[in-house]
């Protein structure tokens, strides 16, 4: 069908602008939560107001990477009827029916406040010619997007590539997601199951005695101090230190991926736990490390407290205010790495990440949809790796370091089953343009267990003045 298709007619596209997208909601916590929560993100910048208002924000802001969610289409409404519309329906009838975000380059001119109230206009800027790609042959849309707040100033710049493409209709169904076998499942009795419970709520609970008041673990049904039969569960710190470890280089046993550390965490509380090591090269484990736990969720059913070298962060695992410092310029140095950050990849995820973005797309949650154009099962969507991204900068970097700009190109998608880590690099250290600001530029990868999801780079803003709250010093 494509074959005679008159270039002109594309052409006539180009430079065109959209309806203007206006946000249905003005910026508000709630959304900014829900998406924190989906991301695990615990910026307390975007979550915890009287943090915020001591910060060099003075207020609340909203996570740079949702720029662009507050205008995307409420739930059953159709996108307007503008020329870009009309641009990737001519699209659809000439075939190529599917499409997948590739790149996204988002700049962040201010940051975005609550009630903030946030519109967007699109251009179309760049129409390539039939490419022929791995997902089948089609062609990139480079759009051009604006977001301003109600005054006009301009809040956000962004360049979103999108392949339109003809899925492949070939008998060989596109490579499946390799089959993973799941974590073996642990062996529950009502002595040890909250210690999973919990896991799976977020927590990592310990057993306390109500008579003597010692805590122990493993789980037992009386205390081993004083023999009661009276004992609760009791979350903890989550903070320890690195008391003993073993490297496991064999057996291969799906899904376990040798070398691997398990560790003897002495938790800050007392007892000591085995569990994962995670976040450091097996060859970088030294005994007396700080360590910070955090809740891996492997897939629907099983959560795992693991642990993982302590940075500036604090106690709480994942979707809740974290306490950490901001960085100062003086501990960066050109090649620091970045704490990896390991999402798992589940059904559930993939559409939760959707949905936080305000992304109704099938694509992410109806898998006899995904398979019909071509993909093997529902996929992450582009926002959910803005999300995913965020986290592993701020994580790091501090919630007072302001994210300016994001860079990103889509390699493989994410499937279900799917375990995405996000490493990276300091590549660059420059003064900024206001007194006391130093930007750093951050190379990063996120490989998911099969090649490359996305690769790209970062910018944040680092203010000298602003960089330790009482609260942080608090924490050290
Ligand atoms: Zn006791």
């Amino acid at each position: 069908m494509g074959s005679d298709l008159d270039e002109t007619d594309l052409d006539a596209f180009l430079g065109q602008e959209g309806a203007t997208l206006t946000a249905p909601d003005p910026v508000n916590a709630a959304m900014i939560h829900h998406w924190c929560q989906v991301f695990g993100n615990g910026n307390r910048s975007y979550l915890d107001a009287d943090f915020a208002r001591s910060s060099r924000f003075g207020q609340i802001i909203a996570p740079a990477a949702m720029a662009q969610v507050w205008m995307m289409g409420e739930y059953g409404q159709s996108p307007p009827a503008d020329s870009i519309a009309e641009l990737y329906s001519l699209l659809d009838d000439l075939g190529y029916t599917a499409i997948v975000a590739t790149n996204s380059q988002q700049t962040y001119h201010r940051p975005v406040y609550l009630a903030d109230q946030l519109r967007s206009t699109r251009r179309i800027v760049a129409i390539s010619d039939e490419k022929r790609t791995r997902l089948g042959t089609g062609r990139f849309i480079t759009n051009e997007i604006e977001v301003v707040e109600g005054s006009g100033k301009v809040v956000a710049k962004q360049i979103l590539r999108h392949f339109k493409f003809r899925p492949q209709q070939s008998a060989t169904p596109p490579a499946a997601a390799p089959p993973v076998k799941p974590r073996p499942r642990p062996a529950l009795t009502s002595d040890i199951e909250f210690y999973f419970n919990g896991a799976r709520a977020g927590q990592l609970l310990i057993q306390r005695c109500n008579e003597c008041g010692d805590l122990q673990h493993p789980p037992w049904p009386a205390c081993s101090s004083c023999r009661s039969l009276s004992l609760h569960p009791e979350p903890m710190s989550g903070g320890g230190e690195l008391y003993s470890f073993t490297v496991i280089h064999s057996p291969t046993i799906q899904p376990f991926e040798p070398p691997y550390v398990v560790a003897l965490v002495a938790l800050d509380e007392g007892p000591r736990v085995v569990a994962g090591l995670i976040g450091i090269e097996p060859g970088d484990v030294k005994i007396g490390t700080r360590l910070q736990a955090e809740i891996v969720q492997f897939d629907e059913e099983l959560a795992l407290p693991m642990f993982r070298p302590a940075t500036s962060r604090d106690s709480q695992v994942s979707g809740a205010a974290r306490e950490y410092k901001t960085l100062s310029p003086q501990e960066i140095r050109l090649g620091t790495r970045l704490p990896e950050l390991t999402i798992p990849i589940t059904h559930t995820f993939i559409t939760a990440g959707a949905l936080a973005t305000r992304d109704f797309q099938p694509v992410h949650h109806d898998t006899a949809y995904a398979v019909a154009r071509g993909l093997s099962n529902v996929i992450t969507n582009i926002w959910t790796t803005h999300g995913v991204i965020s986290r592993f900068l701020t994580d790091w970097s501090g919630p007072e370091a302001m994210i300016t700009g994001v860079d990103l190109r889509l390699g493989d998608s994410n499937y279900p089953g799917d375990v995405l880590t996000l490493s990276g690099q300091v590549s660059e250290i420059a003064v900024g343009t206001d007194p006391g600001d130093t930007v750093v530029t951050v190379e990063f990868k996120g490989d998911n267990g099969r090649s490359v999801h996305v690769a790209g780079s970062a910018t944040l803003s680092l203010l000298e003045s602003t960089l330790v709250t009482s609260d942080a010093e608090r924490i050290d």
